[in-house]
């Protein structure tokens, strides 16, 4: 099957890259809530879900989704490691919106292997580690969660980081059996997305009260100082070159932590 197709276990419109890199173009000068709309459009409620870490972006995207399709699908992993205050919010969220939130949550099998092998802290030893935490507590569970839909939204900016500068509006997801993949906020600023959750009194996460700029688990994020980059706060003990990312959202690193993981299913050493 050629990767840039809907693999035939998913329903709903089919794209080639070279179709949706026009579309990216096109989508320059568009607002996310048309973006939002045109995915709609293409895959409906049932083929087309938002993926959340309940950070202010994802609450931006949560916001004006359901105003558009009450019934949208929002997907979040639970790696078992997040702080309390982001389960808190997604009650909050439910509540709020009247959604479901699907939670994925990462194989018990593979963290038993990996944590007895390596330790439950071991992301803090080495950057391989804690790719390998990252593999299997979330881009696992993401990558299954997917197979579901032929597209999937996000809200990630360009702003973010450096890994992050080019990212499309829309493109098509390599790492997942090539589906589309919808970033309607990419040119967004840090202050668009604020002055949205203002102006809509969107609910946000608690520890943005507490001085964190961006959050993901509970061990690997802390609180960042007036003028750091907002994702020191994240894998902070990390060498500044190493990628601030847990692997959703690069392509092609997949490979030799594949190989990491199928050697811990088997009992080995990774
Ligand atoms: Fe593991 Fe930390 Fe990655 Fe969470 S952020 S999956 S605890 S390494």
């Amino acid at each position: 099957m050629s990767s840039d197709a809907v693999p035939d276990a998913r329903s709903g419109r089919r794209f080639e890259a070279g179709e949706l890199a026009k579309l990216a173009r096109s989508f320059e000068s568009e607002r996310p809530e048309s973006i939002l709309r045109w995915a709609f459009e293409q895959f409906g409620s049932e083929q087309f879900a938002l993926v959340s870490s309940f950070q202010a972006e994802a609450m931006v995207l949560i916001d004006m989704a359901t105003r558009i399709q009450p019934d949208v699908r929002i997907m979040t992993i639970d790696t078992g490691r997040l702080p309390e205050t982001t389960q808190e919010l997604i009650d909050r969220v439910r509540d709020r919106y009247g959604v479901r939130v699907e939670i994925l949550y990462p194989e018990t099998r593979l963290v038993e292997a990996m944590t007895t092998q390596h330790g439950v802290n071991l992301f803090y030893r080495e950057a391989d580690l804690r790719k390998l935490c990252c593999h299997v507590r979330k881009v696992l569970p993401l990558g299954r969660a997917l197979q579901s839909v032929a597209a999937w939204g996000t809200g990630l900016r360009r702003s973010q980081a450096t890994t992050r500068a080019n990212t499309p509006k829309v493109s098509l997801d390599e790492n997942n059996g090539g589906i589309v993949k919808v970033c309607p906020l990419a040119d967004w600023s840090w202050d668009d997305v604020w002055q949205y959750i203002r102006t809509h009194n969107v609910p946000h996460h608690l520890l943005y009260d507490q001085g964190y700029a961006s959050i993901g688990c509970a061990p690997c994020t802390r609180p960042t100082q007036e003028g750091e980059d907002a994702r020191s706060g994240r894998w902070w003990w990390e060498e500044a070159t190493t990628h601030k990312e847990c692997g959703l959202h690069l392509a092609g690193v997949k490979g030799s932590i594949d190989r990491e993981v199928k050697t811990l299913m088997a009992g080995g050493e990774a």
